[in-house]
């Protein structure tokens, strides 16, 4: 029952309407029983900074941030989480007795999920597809573990410079290359993890894939950021010859439980909050 006592979380991005973040969370809240409700609310760019002040004079509990308001956010902040600094890109929002604090839950959360299915970064090679936010996400959290990453960006200039940037904080093999077959294939050789952080493949399009289907092997472990489709084409090609495969939904649920748990101090109860993500995919597709 919404109350004088309730408190009011939300998602601010543009657009909103595509996200299970609210029946996710609205589930989670209830579930646990706190007094907490989530809301959608469609800001655009010239709005940003309006919605913020909104936010700090309403009291608002904490906010997660979507596309396009990831980086633009973070001028309006009082403090920002080291790591997410360094990404660049903040997701949640707390308001800490009228501080606004900035934290980026999707690198934890796609580590959540890669820990779940028992993947085990010591002494691995990771390639990764993409040089854009939930790639930088998932690199500064996943460097520390591994051996050496490859990023296959879109351009060779892209995939550098988030390289470049990675070697200020980790002395590990870190490289940038360009995402074609030649390069993919001669990395992919001797690695072990393949991520998919590029929107290829996902809904609409879901037909594409990031990579050819001849480049998979058994022996990969294939993780794919995307979770709409929930088994994407690259996912089903690496099932079918028998590489081990990780969907996009755990990453989004864990990076809501991280972001939960800021809010309320609670763990989230994760199993239910799969669940309706899981039921909500299912029928939009
Ligand atoms: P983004 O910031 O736009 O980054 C996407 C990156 O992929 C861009 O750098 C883009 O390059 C690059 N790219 C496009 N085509 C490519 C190709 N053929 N080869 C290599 N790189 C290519 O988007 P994002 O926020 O990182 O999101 C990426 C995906 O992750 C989306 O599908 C999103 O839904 C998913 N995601 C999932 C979760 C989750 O919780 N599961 C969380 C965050 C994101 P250009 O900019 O040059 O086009």
């Amino acid at each position: 029952m919404i109350s004088t006592k309730t408190r009011i979380c939300g998602l601010i991005g543009n657009p909103v309407e595509h996200s299970v973040s609210p029946e996710m969370h609205n589930a989670a809240f209830e579930k646990l029983g706190l007094n907490f409700i989530y809301l959608p609310f469609r800001v655009t760019p010239e709005n940003l900074e309006k919605a913020i002040l909104g936010m700090r004079g309403l009291g608002m509990v904490g906010f997660n941030v979507t596309m396009p308001h990831k980086a633009s956010i973070m001028k309006f902040l009082d403090e920002i989480d080291k790591t997410a600094e360094k990404i660049g890109a903040v997701n949640t929002i707390v308001n800490k007795d009228g501080k606004l604090l900035g934290f980026n839950t999707d690198g934890p959360g796609a580590l959540w999920a890669f820990q779940e299915a028992g993947v085990n970064f010591k002494n691995k090679k990771v390639v990764m597809l993409g040089a854009g936010g939930a790639a930088k996400a998932i690199a500064f959290y996943l460097m520390s573990l591994i051996k050496k990453l490859v990023i296959a960006g879109k351009t060779r200039e892209e995939a550098q410079s988030l390289a470049k940037d990675l070697k200020k904080y980790f002395k590990k093999e870190i490289k940038g290359i360009e995402n074609n077959t030649d390069n993919l294939r001669q990395e992919l050789k001797n690695a072990q993890i393949l991520i998919n952080a590029t929107p290829i493949g996902m809904a609409p399009d879901i037909n594409s894939m990031p990579i050819k289907t001849e480049l998979l092997r058994s022996n990969l472990t294939v993780f794919d950021s995307i979770y709409n489709p929930i088994e994407t084409k690259l996912l089903r090609e690496a099932r079918k010859i028998g590489a081990k495969t990780i969907n996009g939904v755990n990453m989004l649920v864990y990076q809501g439980a991280e972001a939960f748990k800021l809010w309320t101090g609670k763990n989230a109860p994760v199993e239910l909050m799969k669940k309706i993500v899981i039921k909500r995919l299912k029928n939009v597709n």
